[in-house]
Parts: C-alpha cells; structure tokens; sequence
C-alpha cells in the first residue's frame, strides 16, 4: 500500500488494485491546530457514521463507496474508495448563518454573493438553505467563499448547476433527518469528484461533526454562539484561563486535560447515537 497524503486528521493511502483508502485517526483539531491529544475512538466514530450516511443518501447521490478489503489496523475507521477526479471546490450549503458566512453577511448583508434579508444574527436560521462554495485553501490557510458565479466560470454551467443541486439535496436530507431527532444541521460541507466516466459522486466524508455543524435543537437560541455536538469542550476549554494558553500567541496549545478528552469522546457518540438511531459499541 502506498501512503498518499496526511491531512489534519485523516490519512490516505493507495492499494495496488488503485483503490482508496480514506483512514479516520483520533487527531482533533482546533484554532487551525492538530492538538498533541487524540479522542480515543474519534476515527471510528466518524467514519462509521459517514458510512451510515452514505447509505442513507444512496437515493439522492452515487458516492465512491467500493467493495474491499481493510487493513487490521485501520478496522472500523477507514473507508475504500475509488479514486476520482475531485472538483477543487469545497461545496457547502447553509440552512443558519454562523461561522465565516457571519463574518461575510456582517461586512456586506451577502453570503457569496447571495443577499441576506437585514437583522440575522449568529445562529439565525435562513428564509431557505443556500449553496455557498469555497476555493480549498493550502494548508494552514483558510477556506475562502467564493459567488457560484466564480464556479460556474471554472467548471462550467452545467457542472456548477449540478454542484449547488446535490449539495443542497444532501443539506436537505439530512437536516431533515437530524431535525427529527433533535438535531439542527446548521451547515454542511461536501466534497464531489468526477468517476472514469463522467459521473458525479460523493467522496470524502459526509455529514460529521468534522464537515458540519450539529447543534441540539433545544438549545439553539439566535444572536450568541450555539453549543455543538463536536469540540464545544476543547474550544471551551482551550479558550479558559485554566488552560493557560494564549490563542493570538505563537505557542500551541497544550495538551487536553483527561475529562475533556472523555467529555468530548461522549459528544461524539451521543451524536452518532441520535443521528442512527444504533448504540454505539
Ligand atoms: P482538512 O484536514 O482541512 O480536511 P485536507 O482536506 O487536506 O485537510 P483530508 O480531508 O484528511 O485533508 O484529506 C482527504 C483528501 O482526500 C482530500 O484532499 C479529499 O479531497 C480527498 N478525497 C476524498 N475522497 C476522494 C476520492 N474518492 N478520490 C480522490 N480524492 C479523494
Ligand atoms: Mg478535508
């Protein structure tokens, strides 16, 4: 097998055959850090809900799933895939206004070019769920929102058209779903790639705490930040005094207390839970 790639938090190697294998660690990240403390299960956890997901949505997008073999070692955490031609756009669509949308809607009422009515505030929901595409940014460097109209130029009408339909469909389904169990979507972001024959499919992972923003529905409360279902108690934490660390300082930070590591292993589950409807192990 040849190693491909590291991401923040994910590793991605290549069988002999040309298949994929997209490997969950535990590593978190935070304030643009990989923390030096992993959350035990984290890469399992992820990656069995994204295969969860995957099937859910079979009826409204073909993903790169295949049928192979995995590694002991990455057992309950990796997942086979075939290699496709990924369209250089992170797509993502937004049901409630927070996160880098805020900073766009507060500096000019839009939202990649998309007005927004007057008065939103962090956590306000939107009159409808929008289509808000960002370029992939180098490492270390931020994803920047970009109009569709930027999209449409790169990868024409009709693939531009077809990226805004299917990531709000995959919106749709699933923050329909986790509404029913309590659980607001607020946005989600996909990754699309091009098979050998021209067909869209969905890759990458898909609606985790690590690619959308689950926040429980009975505590959503417009015009503060929302509490979530992934690294409230890191960000919490790291953001304390007791952890002395300062963000805007050249230091990283340190490492995690053992009952936000534990705490923040139950958020993870309690969202896998709720979502599937399965107990976790
Ligand atoms: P970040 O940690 O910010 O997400 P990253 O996107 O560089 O950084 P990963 O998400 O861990 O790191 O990397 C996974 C990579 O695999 C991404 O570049 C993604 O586009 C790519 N990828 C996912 N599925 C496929 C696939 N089926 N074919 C080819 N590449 C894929
Ligand atoms: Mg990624």
């Amino acid at each position: 097998m040849k190693h491909l790639y590291s991401g923040k938090v994910r590793e991605l190697y290549e069988r002999s055959d040309g298949v994929l294998l997209l490997v969950a660690t535990d590593r978190i990240s935070a304030f643009d850090y990989v923390l030096e403390t992993p959350i035990p299960d984290k890469g399992r956890i992820l990656t069995q809900l994204s295969l969860w997901w995957f099937e859910q949505l079979a009826d409204v997008v073909p993903n790169h799933l295949v049928q192979a073999p995995i590694p002991a070692e990455f057992a309950g955490r990796a997942m086979a895939c075939q290699r496709l031609s990924m369209v250089p756009v992170e797509c993502v669509a937004r049901g409630y206004l927070t996160g880098s949308a805020l900073a766009d809607y507060q500096r000019s009422g839009e939202v990649c070019g998309i007005s927004l009515p007057p008065g939103l505030s962090d956590g306000s929901r939107l009159p409808e769920p929008v289509f808000t595409p960002a370029t992939k940014a180098p490492l270390g460097q931020h994803d920047m929102n970009i109009p569709a109209a930027v999209v449409a130029e790169q990868a024409g009408d009709g693939v531009a058209a077809e990226l805004a339909r299917i990531t709000l469909d995959v919106y749709r389904r699933g923050a329909e779903l986790a509404a029913s169990r309590g659980i607001i979507v607020a946005d989600t972001k996909i990754e699309l790639g091009f098979d050998s024959g021209g067909e869209l499919l969905l890759a990458d992972e898909v609606l985790t705490p690590d690619s959308s923003r689950f926040w429980p529905a009975d505590r959503w409360a417009p015009g503060r930040s929302q509490p979530s279902f992934d690294k409230q108690y890191v960000r919490d934490w790291l953001t304390s005094p007791a952890s002395g660390w300062d963000r805007r300082g050249p230091e990283p930070p340190p490492p995690l207390p053992g009952d936000v590591v534990e705490r923040t292993r139950r958020t993870y589950i309690e969202a896998y839970e709720r979502l599937t409807g399965l107990q976790w192990a």
